[in-house]
């Protein structure tokens, strides 16, 4: 695997901490959706939000 593919893989598989603005609870979500402002489900609270 090439070291570029090798970044590539990683990244997908990468998540990072948001914090729900509905109930305010910490949640992994994807960055790959973080950076594309996708809809995020929060497990806590099942609410849908977008971080900009
Ligand atoms: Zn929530």
């Amino acid at each position: 695997m090439s070291y570029f593919t090798d970044v590539m893989a990683r990244i997908k598989t990468m998540s990072t901490n948001t914090t729900c603005p509905v109930c305010g609870k910490k949640s992994k979500q994807s960055i790959t959706k973080l950076a594309k402002e996708q809809t995020m489900v929060c497990p806590h609270c099942k609410s849908l939000f977008v971080i900009h």
